[in-house]
């Protein structure tokens, strides 16, 4: 394969992506909002691509909310959206387990992560343990014992987990270690995130790699860039992969899953990506197009 083209700046969208786009699917963090605050010129942005009659999707990596939660951070952000407008990685974990019918097993999941993902579990009647239950614990450790673990459990689910401790490691651990039918679910990989601006903080990567490392299994991951969040929306909502277009601001998860998936990709500066990441010899992926922040995508 050859080296991408390298990405076109976008100054004003103009036929080249209006006319060619009828869905896009926007990144959250970094491209809507930046932590807890919104973007400038994104409210009108969105309003404007609606009432061009584009339909938008709003797709995040965070498996810390549920799809319900990201509704009310939009609600609260002042963003009128539908709650099927949004996909986040804690509802493509619960979408995997229903694409294999796990619940038909009678297993029941060992939740490294969140409440968002407690709450997708709860929405398709998944039973799970773990999570937000297991905050705070410790294994007794003293000589001769053992932690007990529940044999029922079909599926370790990892997800982002500000409480995660050596408790749960071990217990996720011995879920899929003294199971090798058990399956291992990784919401997203990403390294690092911006939980504050003022540095980068380690991100669900650490998590999943802490089970690599002690159980040597691959994850089946279910945020981007793999594909099945883009395979659930263009099953549901018939939309053609080329009148889609991904807007994202990580090269290595949102446009990758643009480019994976058949769509057209817009890099936006507004999050992660610094224009000298983007155009450094040492990036490989190229977007499409580049804009400062979506404010640029509205004509005057
Ligand atoms: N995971 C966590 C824990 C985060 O805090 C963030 C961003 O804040 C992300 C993932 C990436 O989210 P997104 O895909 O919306 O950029
Ligand atoms: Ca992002």
């Amino acid at each position: 394969a050859g080296t991408d083209a390298a990405a076109k700046r976008l100054t004003k969208p103009g036929p080249q992506l209006l006319d060619t786009v009828n869905t896009f699917i926007f990144d959250c963090d970094g491209v809507i909002w930046r932590g807890d605050s919104v973007i400038d010129g994104v409210p009108e942005t969105l309003d404007f691509l609606r009432a061009q009659g584009k339909r938008l999707f709003f797709v995040t990596n965070n498996s810390t909310k549920s799809r319900k939660g990201y509704l009310g951070k939009f609600t609260k952000l002042g963003l009128p959206v539908k709650a099927e407008e949004i996909f986040s990685s804690s509802f493509a974990a619960a979408a995997y387990l229903e694409e294999i019918n796990f619940k038909a097993t009678g297993k029941k999941v060992y939740i490294i992560g969140e409440v968002g993902i407690q709450e997708e579990l709860d929405l398709i009647g998944v039973p799970y343990i773990g999570g937000e239950q297991d905050k705070g614990k410790q294994p007794d450790m003293s000589p001769g014992s053992a932690l007990e673990h529940d044999h029922d459990v079909g599926a370790v689910i990892v997800g982002f987990d500000r409480y995660v401790n050596y408790y749960k490691i071990q217990y996720a651990q011995l879920c899929i270690n003294e199971n090798p039918g058990c399956l291992f679910i990784a919401t997203n990989l990403d390294a690092v995130t911006h939980l504050t601006d003022a540095q980068e903080w380690a991100g669900n990567g650490s998590m999943v790699g802490a089970i690599k490392g002690c159980t040597g299994r691959e994850p089946i991951v279910v945020g981007k860039p793999a594909p099945l969040m883009i395979d659930y929306l263009v099953n549901k909502y018939k939309v053609q992969r080329s009148e889609i277009c991904m807007v994202g601001d990580r090269l290595d998860t949102d446009i990758l899953f643009g480019k994976n998936n058949g769509l057209s990709t817009v890099l936006t500066l507004s999050g992660v990506t610094t224009e000298q990441k983007l155009t450094s010899p040492d990036n490989k992926i190229q977007p499409q197009w580049v804009v400062d922040s979506i404010a640029d995508f509205r004509q005057e």
